[in-house]
């Protein structure tokens, strides 16, 4: 994207290589913080640090192999108690109970304050671990809590029509680790063993009361012990309070607003009772405890509408060059990796893969993963050196091509076209191999001129034309159909429509792509991406 410039791997925050205060002093005109919720959220148990206790971030990071957690103890035991019965819970226990490749796993415990009817999982999500419910255990459960749910309206024999659909099927338990519940149970000790490995969890069980129109739990006397070796928190995420902006109890401090339409962005410090200029919060960031992609992203975009309206007004600042910002980072030792580094990256983890037969191959700390990219880009270097493109002048540094190609309107014929001119276009190096966007993009606007332009008739064409030139990759797909009225597509990101799938593929060229444009009444649509910087 034209001035657009990407400086990877460059952590900030008050303990960081960039630290806040130096950001500010590049001089920009606003800073936008996509950070995400980076920190851990701590319960303040006793026996808390014991080893085998972890967050469900750290550890779904460490599993997915991320640097620094990647190569992090997380060791699993036999009897694992998840806290939080939402949809992280059931993605840990799904990778816990049938991807991990040790399969160490024979018990995995959910453990709710509330009851079954408080669920928060989706009821998809669920059916992919549904097999490993320990279905007597389960009953065992529910007969142990339902005087307590029928004290709140809550009558178990029509779980299976609400949360645990499960129920309704017949019992089809396959071999391996069991899934328990254990309802109306707030955590409140970990008590340690020799090595200091937790042996135990103890909970304070709960009731259940009406709230304000909820139900809600309510802590009793008594106190119920749980063995496990293992205990993962999936309650939620918390914003990283050393980022260096100001906290509070929810998150970064945004300035308050009476009006609830009126969404705040702009960071607010409630030590000197105001706003920071030109300092925003957006996404997952402003709104730790609402983790779901389209949410943050819906929020993100919101959030830019703020940052713009806010451009307008403040007058242009002289803020440092790119180049300016490099050499900063360099004269204080930070490698920085750049959009090519990564497509270096993406090539060195694609080929691995191959090597070792894997499905996907990623580094797990960040040392390796920097000589992997200097390697590749020193290999590279003398691949070009020594078919002498070296020699050729810097426009032509990069390969050219010009296609042009035609499909039926065959939903079948979409993922072949797709995968060849993918395949086409990477080998030839004119976009790198980490790069899907542009697959996503094309996959869209392919699916549109077949199914809508087309409508599925495989007497009609689509045709692709497709021209890589210096670094910029421009598709167009054109169909034989009538067009559309661009103005009648809904948005998919306006509140009610996040999960809408009408109007998505035009959202997805448009995220995707830089440009995007419909020609010929819509039948034809133009996509226009820059795919490498400038090499230095
Ligand atoms: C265990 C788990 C499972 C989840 N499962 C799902 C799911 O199934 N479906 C779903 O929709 N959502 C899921 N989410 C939530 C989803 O990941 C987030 O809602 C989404 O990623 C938020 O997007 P974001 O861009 O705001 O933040 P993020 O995706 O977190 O991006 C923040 C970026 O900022 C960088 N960053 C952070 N701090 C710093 C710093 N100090 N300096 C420099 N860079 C920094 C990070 O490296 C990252 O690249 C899950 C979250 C977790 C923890």
């Amino acid at each position: 994207m034209p001035n657009v410039h990407y400086f990877g791997h460059v952590p900030i925050g008050t303990n960081c290589a960039l630290t806040i205060q130096e950001l500010q002093g590049f001089n920009p005109a606003a800073i936008v913080f996509a950070v995400g919720a980076q920190g851990t959220k701590k319960v303040g148990l006793p026996g808390e640090d014991s080893k085998g206790v972890y967050s469900a971030k750290d550890f779904v990071y460490h599993y997915n192999l991320l640097p620094p957690f990647a190569t992090r103890d997380f060791s699993i035991g036999r009897r694992i108690a998840i806290v939080g019965i939402g949809n992280v819970m059931v993605d840990i226990a799904r990778w816990l109970m049938i991807d991990d490749p040790r399969h160490t796993a024979e018990e995995v415990i959910a453990i709710a304050r509330r009851g079954p009817f408080e669920a928060k999982f989706d009821k998809k999500e669920f059916a992919n671990i549904e097999q490993h419910l320990d279905r007597a255990g389960f009953q065992q459960e529910l007969e142990r809590i339902k005087d307590k749910l029928a004290a709140v309206g809550q009558d178990v024999s029509k779980l299976a029509n609400d949360t645990f659909s499960v129920l309704s099927k017949p019992v089809n338990r396959i071999a391996g680790p069991g899934l328990l519940f254990r309802f109306l149970s707030s955590p409140k000790e970990i008590k340690a063993g020799p090595g200091g490995r937790i042996r135990s969890l103890t909970v304070t069980e709960n009731t259940l009361v009406q709230e304000d129109g909820s139900v809600a739990a309510k802590a009793m006397d008594e106190t119920g012990e749980i063995d496990v070796d293992t205990v993962i928190f999936a309650i939620g995420d918390v914003h990283d309070a050393t980022l260096g902006i100001p906290t509070g109890a929810s998150g970064y401090v945004t300035r308050h607003s009476t009006d609830p339409k009126q969404t705040s962005y702009e960071v607010f410090d409630p030590q000197k009772g105001q706003i920071l200029d030109g300092i925003y919060v957006v996404g997952w960031a402003r709104r730790a405890s609402e983790g779901l992609v389209g949410i943050a992203r819906h929020d993100a975009e919101l959030g830019a509408e703020h940052v713009l309206e806010y451009l307008k007004r403040v007058p242009e600042t002289d803020s440092r060059s790119p180049g300016q910002i490099r050499q900063y980072l360099e004269d204080k030792d930070v490698q920085v990796v750049n959009k090519p580094d990564v497509g270096y990256l993406g090539k060195v983890e694609e080929d691995e893969a191959k090597k070792q037969g894997l499905t996907y191959f990623k580094f797990n700390d960040d040392a390796a993963m920097l000589a992997a990219i200097q390697r590749e880009k020193a290999r590279a270097k003398s691949e070009r050196a020594f078919i002498g493109l070296d020699t050729v002048p810097i426009p032509c540094l990069r390969p050219s091509i010009q296609l042009q190609c035609a499909l039926p309107s065959e939903a079948a014929a979409i993922s072949t076209s797709v995968d060849n001119l993918i395949r086409l276009l990477t080998q030839s190096r004119c976009i790198p191999v980490s790069e899907d966007n542009i697959e996503i993009a094309l996959r869209e606007a392919l699916n549109n001129a077949v199914v809508h332009g087309n409508r599925g008739d495989p007497r009609r064409y689509v045709c692709i034309k497709c021209r890589c030139e210096s670094g910029d990759i421009s598709i167009a797909v054109s169909d034989e159909g009538e067009g559309f009225d661009l103005s009648k597509v809904p948005d998919p990101t306006a509140p009610g429509s996040i999960y809408s799938i009408h109007g998505r593929g035009i959202y997805l060229m448009k995220a995707f792509m830089d440009e995007v444009r419909f020609e010929h009444g819509g039948s034809v649509v133009w996509m226009r991406k820059r795919v490498f910087e400038a090499e230095r």
